[in-house]
């Protein structure tokens, strides 16, 4: 990684230049992640389509594809592979059975026919977001940690969920009480939910 983490500051700095990453690079690092599972589920999909893999192998890799991304973000937003604690992996632990579950479901659809080969790579690329919750329940483990305060504003340019809109926090919060972005969320973070954080 060419980001050098700074632990006070809870920011990466540019290991050339020294200087702070902007945190809007930050997501821009997430959001390429998301790209690239995207990819790589919709591929597992594709596979399955064309009959060169079974549902149980479709799935087995799925879940592999899932987890792997999961805690890179997860390692991303804590700083690093080497600063994430039992915490952290409780959190990913508990977003990747929640996908675990999905996953069941759609192999069932799948067993039962009820899905175009459309359908399924474009359901399969689906999970792909869930990764990006990974990242900020991570961050927000590592900033609660060191008494991080928050606010999440809505973005004006995005369309927002209903949960979105309930979990705009206008005032300085204790990261503890602020919802990370895609927790709980109908648009599972992909509305831009912009935060800003600061040590009180
Ligand atoms: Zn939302
Ligand atoms: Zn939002």
């Amino acid at each position: 990684m060419p980001y050098q983490f700074d632990q006070s500051s809870h920011r990466y700095r540019d290991a050339e230049t020294g200087r702070f990453v902007k945190y809007t690079q930050v997501l821009e690092t997430v959001n390429s992640e998301i790209s690239r599972l995207e990819v790589r589920l919709k591929g597992h999909a594709r596979l399955l389509t064309q009959g060169k893999i079974d549902i149980a192998e479709f799935q087995t890799r799925m879940a592999q594809s899932l987890k792997e991304s999961h805690l890179r973000n997860a390692a991303f937003g804590a700083g690093g592979v080497q600063q994430l604690t039992s915490t952290h992996y409780g959190k990913v632990g508990a977003q990747l059975k929640k996908q675990y579950k999905y996953l069941h479901g759609f192999g069932q659809d799948l067993a039962e026919g009820k899905l175009t080969k459309e359908q399924a790579i474009k359901r399969a690329g689906s999970y792909a977001k869930s990764a990006r919750t990974s990242f900020f329940e991570a961050e927000f483990t590592s900033r609660g940690k060191v008494g991080f305060y928050a606010k999440r504003l809505l973005d004006a340019q995005a369309r927002h969920c209903q949960s979105c809109i309930s979990y705009q926090r206008l005032t300085w919060t204790p990261i503890q009480n602020v919802t990370p972005p895609g927790v709980d969320c109908e648009c599972g973070g992909n509305c831009r939910c912009r935060l800003v954080f600061r040590r009180v």
